[in-house]
Formats: C-alpha cells, sequence, structure tokens
C-alpha cells in the first residue's frame, strides 16, 4: 500500500492551490536545473532505470521510446516533444487531475523530457471539453514563463517553449498520429506507420507522443531517484499509478496508488468495497472501456498491472477501472461501448468503419434476444476480421470487449436469445417479463 510520503501528486484532489509557490513548496522545480545539467543519456538511462512505463495505455517503456528520437539536432529538424492531453477513453479521468491540481509537476517534465529528447519546444493537446483544465494549464504556464524558470534564457539553463493546443473534441485525436495532423490544423486522422513519429512527427520532423502523467512523473522520479521508483511494484510493472474506479463500488475515487496492488485491495482501501458486497460483483473492465472486462473471480484477487492483466486477456491500459456488479446488462454495456467506437471511428479504414456498426447493430438486438444462435460466433468471427486489420488501435479497442464479452458471458447471451424465443416471456428494454 502506498505511504502518503510516496506519493507524487500530492494535490490529487485540489486541497491546495495549484499555483507556482504552493507547488514549489510540495517540491516543484526543485533541483530542475541540475537535472538537465546531466544531459540527454542520463536523463534517459535513469528513465529507463525506473521502470517507468507510458501511462497512456500501451504501457511502452518510456525511457525506451525516448531513445528513439535522433541523437543530433540536424538543420532544419528540430525535435519536438508532443504531451497526449486527449484524454477520452471511457472511464479516464487522471490526467485532467494533474492539469487542475498540479500543472507545475507536468511543466516541469515537459522541459525534462524534451531536455532528454534535445528539444526545444513542447506541444501540450489538450481535449477539447476540457476548458477548466485548459485554463488552469495555461495559467501555470504563463507563471512559469513570468518566473523565467522556461522560456528563452530561462534561469534552468535549457531554452524551452511551452505551447497549449485545444483540440475540438474526438477520441481518435488521441491516437498519436491523429493527434499530429490535428496539431498542424488538418482533419484528426490516423497516419499510417511507419514511419514513426520519431523520424517523422509533427511538420515531418522528429516528435515525441507523451501521455500526461507519464510525463509528470518524470521530475520527481530524478529527484528522488530511479530506485525508489522502481521500488513499487513488481518487476517490469514498478512504480505508483494513478487508478481512476467508477462503477458499482461504495465510494468511486481517483486514487495514487502502487503499482500491482490487488484488485481487492485497491478497491477494500479506497473505494469502499463492492457495491452489495464482493459476492455481488460481476465483472470489471480494468483498463478503460477498450479493454477486454474480466470476470470476478478472476479479477478479485489479480495483480493490477500491465503482466498480470495482459495474461488475464484484458490489460492495464489508462487504469480506468469500471466496475459491474451483478445487476449490470453486459451486453447492453458492450453494445452501449459498441455504439461509442462505431461513432467515433474515423471511417478510412473499410474493417473499422464498417465492422464497429455492424457490430453495433447486432448487440443491440442481442441486448434484447432478437437474434439467432449462430450470430455468436458470426459476431465474434467479424469481431477478429477488424482486430489487427486497420491503420490504428481503434479497430482493436473496438473488437477487444465484444470478445471479453463472449469469452466470459457467452452463456448469457444464449440464455436471452432462448428466453426472447420462449412463449411465455417477453422482452421490455431489455428485461424478460412475464407475457400476458
Ligand atoms: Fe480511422 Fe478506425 Fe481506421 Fe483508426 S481504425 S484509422 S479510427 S477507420
Amino acid at each position: 500500500m502506498l505511504q502518503d510520503k510516496d506519493r507524487i501528486f500530492t494535490n490529487l484532489y485540489g486541497a491546495h492551490s495549484p499555483g507556482l509557490e504552493e507547488a514549489k513548496k510540495r517540491g516543484a522545480w526543485h533541483l530542475t536545473r541540475e537535472m538537465l545539467a546531466q544531459g540527454p543519456d542520463w536523463l534517459c538511462d535513469q528513465i529507463k532505470a525506473s521502470g517507468l512505463r507510458g501511462r497512456g495505455g500501451a504501457g511502452f517503456p518510456t525511457g525506451l521510446k525516448w531513445t528513439f528520437m535522433p541523437k543530433e539536432v540536424k538543420a532544419d529538424r528540430e525535435h519536438y516533444l508532443v504531451v497526449n492531453a486527449d484524454e477520452s477513453e471511457p472511464g479516464t479521468c487522471k490526467d485532467r487531475e494533474i492539469m487542475r491540481h498540479d500543472p507545475h509537476l507536468l511543466i516541469e517534465g515537459c522541459m525534462v523530457a524534451s531536455r532528454a529528447m534535445r528539444a526545444h519546444k513542447c506541444y501540450v493537446y489538450i481535449r477539447g471539453e476540457y476548458i477548466a483544465e485548459r485554463e488552469a494549464l495555461e495559467k501555470a504556464v504563463k507563471e512559469a514563463y513570468e518566473a523565467k524558470l522556461i522560456g528563452q534564457n530561462n534561469v534552468n539553463g535549457w531554452d524551452f517553449d511551452l505551447y497549449v493546443h485545444h483540440g475540438a473534441g474526438a477520441y481518435i485525436c488521441g491516437e498519436e498520429t491523429a493527434l499530429l495532423e490535428s496539431l498542424e490544423g488538418k482533419k484528426g486522422q490516423p497516419r499510417l506507420k511507419p514511419p514513426f513519429p520519431a523520424n517523422a512527427g509533427l511538420y515531418g520532423k522528429p516528435t515525441t507522443v507523451n501521455n500526461v502523467e507519464s510525463i509528470a512523473v518524470v521530475p520527481t522520479i530524478l529527484r528522488r531517484g530511479a530506485d525508489w521508483f522502481a521500488g513499487f511494484g513488481r518487476p517490469n510493472n514498478t512504480g505508483t499509478k494513478l487508478f481512476c474506479v467508477s462503477g458499482h463500488v461504495n465510494k468511486p475515487c481517483n486514487v495514487e496508488e502502487e503499482m500491482s496492488i490487488t484488485f481487492r485491495d485497491l478497491i477494500d482501501t479506497h473505494c469502499g468495497g463492492i457495491r452489495g458486497g464482493w459476492d455481488n460483483l460481476k465483472a470489471v473492465i480494468p483498463g478503460g472501456s477498450s479493454v477486454p472486462m474480466v470476470p470476478a473471480e478472476q479479477i478479485a484477487d489479480a495483480y493490477m498491472d500491465f503482466d498480470t492483466l495482459r495474461d488475464l486477456k484484458s490489460g492495464l491500459g489508462t487504469a480506468a477501472v469500471i466496475v459491474m456488479d451483478k445487476s449490470t446488462d453486459l451486453i447492453q454495456a458492450i453494445a452501449r461501448i459498441a455504439y461509442f467506437y462505431k461513432h467515433e471511428s474515423c471511417g478510412q479504414c473499410t474493417p473499422c468503419r464498417e465492422g464497429t456498426g455492424w457490430m453495433w447493430r447486432v448487440l443491440t438486438r442481442m441486448a434484447k434476444g432478437e437474434a439467432e444462435m449462430d450470430e455468436i460466433d458470426m459476431l465474434l468471427d467479424v469481431a477478429g476480421q477488424v482486430e489487427g486489420h486497420t491503420i490504428c488501435a481503434l479497430g482493436d479497442a473496438a473488437a477487444w470487449p465484444v470478445q471479453g464479452l463472449i469469452r466470459h458471458f457467452r452463456h448469457e447471451i444464449e440464455d436471452r436469445i432462448t428466453q426472447y424465443r420462449a412463449p411465455h416471456t417477453q422482452v421490455q428494454g431489455s428485461t424478460l417479463v412475464a407475457a400476458e
């Protein structure tokens, strides 16, 4: 269990001012100049040694990603850091708290990470719906400029400019290459990879895109040491992590905890337990709406980390933990999620454009029981044809929840279809009732 002295985000709940003076008292902007003076190789090595894995969903090692940037800055090929603050994965609400309540940790992290990648410019691409968050971040950026912590000839010795860019509100702009397109003023549609952003990113120049939380933890890791961060969690799954717990728990919350805490400890310690008790737990979506659900008996005592959840055929994703008790109509829930991905598909690739709508329509019928039994396998087949056959990961994100539902709760779909066909029942909404 994480102790208060080991928390990185000590103002997560906004109990104190997000302003510069208060942020400094909490530790921000301490030893920044000394960190920057160590140079890119040292910075990358420290982050690699800490074991930090990207907090935006994919869990790719952050320090390693930084080393993909060219070692030299060529003329007309300046480097960029782009911070992904689009946070649109349903269930996820952690980065907004950092930007609202601890923005100086993020700004300082942007500067340090930029130094590690030899970048003098950083763009924070913030979600269109995040108005208050953008205002809070812009206020903090202004403070940092006025205090000469950032900008040209700043006190920290690395010329650095930071721009906050407000998106228009589209889930797909959280995909890194769609984000870059949008930042360039174009329609936010993902690019084919390769080339990867480290070679040809923003304006065709070397760029790294990192999540807000990944960047905001960097200064504290460097101040307290890579070993300190690596001391939390299990091997390959280290550090502290912000979990966003929603759904059928007694006290939904955002909380910073040690990676690899068990699901049971997370819920009992911070969320007041499962609504109606642990026997009432049905399933959990552990990493935002795009990862497959895990049934109660498998998740209850599982470690909440990348490797454990991958072994359970799901994922830690953004650590947006959506808890569903036995009152949940899982077919209806996944149909609703399918609608979201259908709505957010950018339409470039046929399997995603057509498949997301197809899956949503079938699931909507299935939620009522209006389907044939062999459509369950057909749905699974179509999900498999979408997964891995598209330009970006939205196709996977649409297919995985469907696959998770059928993998673990196929019997519920079959029962629904059987009951719908039974002469003595009828369906009202998604509920079966006795016929008149
Ligand atoms: Fe667009 Fe979907 Fe293709 Fe991604 S997978 S590029 S969202 S159509």
